[in-house]
């Protein structure tokens, strides 16, 4: 009843408690997780827990974060991507936030992830921190609404939500949705049409309240879902049912 978008269950913390965390997820109705890929170096960890799990799936991408010496090319992501549980290409995008200095090199590795999602026709996983203007900006310069995508745990305000919306991408909540000072976030959850809405918890990071400072995991994802079912006023059933149906649309091509 419950998808979470977006995850890492590859990284410390989590790993090591696998089947504690799919128990979980069964427990709390989360039926189905995709598994977030950050670099190339942990991309077959991230594939072997989607290829050892029908409900786990996985992206390929490399995190804005990381400054490498070599830079994937667009015919690397292209070919990881070929497999059939690598349902997107990411994370990827910009984080002004983390890092400063001459950031060009992230804004080239984000525009090969998008050439590299429209080559390969799935959806992109965009990360933005401190830097809307700019990844709105090369989302259109480089046409990204061809394949669409989410923008994945969302901070922005509702005007960058719209715009990413009308660039078709879909805007992604974690559990900062949840936490009592997060008004301009959750005006965003309020105003935006229903049918773009994912949900998802980032684990390890950004447990939902009651969680908060714990290590987050799939399960919690159910909390995100409530804290937009009040925001709303409509049925957890709702956002459950609606958010999952996006999920499938975006990624698995269901009508
Ligand atoms: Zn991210
Ligand atoms: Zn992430």
């Amino acid at each position: 009843m419950f998808i979470d978008s977006h995850c890492h269950l590859n990284f410390p913390g989590l790993v090591e408690d696998l089947d504690n965390i799919l128990a979980n997820m069964r427990a709390n109705e989360v039926t189905h997780a995709l598994c977030v890929s950050v670099d190339l170096d942990t991309f077959p960890q991230v594939l072997a827990l989607a290829e050892s799990k029908g409900n786990l799936y996985a992206s390929v991408g490399v995190h804005p974060d990381y400054e490498l010496e070599t830079e994937a090319t667009q015919a690397q992501l292209v070919s990881l991507a070929q497999h059939p549980k690598v349902i997107a290409i990411g994370e990827t995008g910009l984080d002004y936030f983390r890092l400063t200095g001459d950031l060009e090199w992230q804004r080239e590795r984000f525009r090969t992830h998008i050439r590299a999602a429209k080559e390969c026709g799935k959806p992109l996983i965009v990360h933005t921190r401190s830097a809307a203007a700019d990844t709105l900006r090369i989302m259109d310069e480089e046409d990204a609404g061809q394949v669409g995508g989410v923008m994945h745990c969302f901070t922005e305000n509702l005007q960058v939500a719209l715009a990413a919306i009308e660039l078709g991408f879909y805007i992604s909540f974690s559990g900062i949705l949840t936490f009592k000072n997060a008004t301009l976030i959750k005006e965003v959850a309020q105003n935006i049409p229903l049918h773009k809405i994912l949900i998802e918890t980032d684990s390890p990071y950004l447990a939902p309240t009651p969680y908060r400072g714990k290590t987050n995991q799939p399960a919690y994802v159910k909390h995100v879902a409530e804290e937009i079912a009040k925001l709303r006023n409509i049925t957890l059933s709702e956002v459950g049912e609606v958010t999952s149906f996006n999920f499938r649309r975006l990624f698995l091509n269901a009508k």
